[in-house]
């Protein structure tokens, strides 16, 4: 059996394939002025938006161009492949224009959403605390309402790119006393707002990914709350009904494979091509997890595509896509040996110092966007109807 992609899918993923071979060239990727750290790029950014592609999947009347679920699909897994910096607009392209679409007023939605499909705004999510991750609803940043205004107090964590964003979709208590899901709004909270701090929390690679940041006494102007107070956790965890197969980690997974396999092949730096066994054999098995959780994630894509929300096979996708790519961060180190832990800017390291990046980074995978044992609890309840423990 052979599956195919229809033949416009196709077409749209050589025209996505083009624009990003031809843009992403290496001198582009290492000007410190366009793609910063981590592959963060407003530039690209602004590229995107000018062909209305960072809104492609969004409804015509909000300048999306309403692409099928394939479509979308070819084009995320077109940016995983030549590797392009995401992070300046995946918030505000898949949480917060969303949300606001659904849930905003009209002086919102005329505000904000053309200029995250312009690529000229970029937000962080301000959700985690100290005190509330997996479990979110237990936030505790108190916002008190002052006339037009709130007042917010408090501390968030871990947030991705707040240093850089101009914006945070914020999650604050509003009603202290209410049951812990009820009593949240969302704010939109200016980054540049008085009595805000933001402070980097530097990674175990040593990168400025996230921060913590806290609030003293900020003062959001009440327009700036989105949806009705105290029924945030609702607009917290809006989706809609957007590509979300997780199969962009499958490419990169792909990927990584195909290179290792290569390095495989190679003379090793002070010794011969590596015919260990053991690691060609796991190296096989990786492959074919990687086939398959293609296949796990085009799944999901299928069932958006017949208007049936993935629920359970999001999270198999999901975990399934994490805990792969740390076995292939592990068999990375494994065939490298010692030359496996340099850096990139080491001339020595394997594979531009790939390995040990991806080693370091492995384990965020498995955390950012809802832990594995967080994934496991929701196949094992909706998937399978365990009891909860
Ligand atoms: C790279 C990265 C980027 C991030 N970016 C952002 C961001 O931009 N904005 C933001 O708000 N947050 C961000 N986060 C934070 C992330 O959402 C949280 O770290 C995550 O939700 C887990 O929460 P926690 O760290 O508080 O751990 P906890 O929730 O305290 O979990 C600790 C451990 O207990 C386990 N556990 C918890 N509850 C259960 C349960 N019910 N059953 C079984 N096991 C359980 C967890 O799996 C974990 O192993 C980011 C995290 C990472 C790693």
């Amino acid at each position: 059996m052979e599956f195919r992609f229809a033949s416009d899918v196709e077409a749209f993923r050589s025209e996505v394939r083009e624009f990003l071979d031809e843009t992403l060239t290496d001198e582009f990727r290492n000007d410190p002025e366009l793609v910063q750290e981590g592959g963060f790029s407003r530039e690209f950014t602004r590229r995107l938006g000018q062909r209305g592609w960072l809104t492609l999947a969004w409804p015509e009347e909000y300048g999306g161009q309403a692409r099928s679920h394939f479509e979308q699909l070819a084009y995320n897994e077109e940016m995983a492949r030549s590797g392009a910096p995401g992070r300046a607009h995946m918030m505000a392209v898949s949480l917060v224009g969303p949300s606001i679409m659904l849930h905003g007023n009209d002086a919102q939605r005329a505000e904000y959403l053309p200029k995250i499909a312009a690529g000229e705004i970029c937000f962080c999510q301000g959700f985690s605390e100290p005190g509330a991750g997996s479990d979110l609803a237990g936030l505790q940043l108190r916002a008190t309402r002052d006339g037009d205004e709130y007042v917010v107090t408090g501390q968030k964590i871990w947030t991705s790119d707040a240093h850089r964003a101009d914006f945070c979709w914020l999650g604050t208590r509003t009603d202290p006393d209410a049951p812990k899901h009820r009593g949240i709004s969302t704010l939109i909270l200016d980054m540049s707002s008085q009595g805000l701090s933001v402070h980097p929390l530097l990674s175990m690679g040593d990168h400025h990914h996230f921060n913590e940041f806290f609030l003293e006494e900020v003062r959001v102007p009440a327009e700036n709350r989105v949806g009705q107070e105290d029924r945030g956790w609702y607009y917290m965890t809006t989706t809609l009904d957007f590509e979300r197969s997780g199969a962009a980690a499958f490419v990169a997974a792909t990927q990584s494979l195909e290179r290792t396999g290569r390095y495989f092949s190679e003379e090793r730096p002070g010794g011969e091509r590596d015919g260990d066994a053991q690691r060609r054999g796991d190296l096989a098995d990786l492959i074919i997890a990687a086939t398959a959780g293609r296949w796990v994630s085009y799944r999901v894509v299928w069932l958006q595509s017949q208007n049936r929300v993935p629920n359970y096979e999001s999270s198999m996708s999901k975990l399934f896509g994490a805990t792969l790519s740390t076995k292939i961060a592990n068999l990375g180190v494994r065939v490298a040996g010692l030359y496996g832990q340099l850096t990139p800017a080491s001339a020595r390291a394997p594979l531009d110092g790939r390995i040990e990046d991806a080693y370091i980074w492995g384990a965020a995978a498995g955390i950012r966007g809802g832990t594995n044992e967080i994934q496991r609890n929701i196949i094992a309840t909706r998937g399978l109807g365990l009891p909860r423990g």
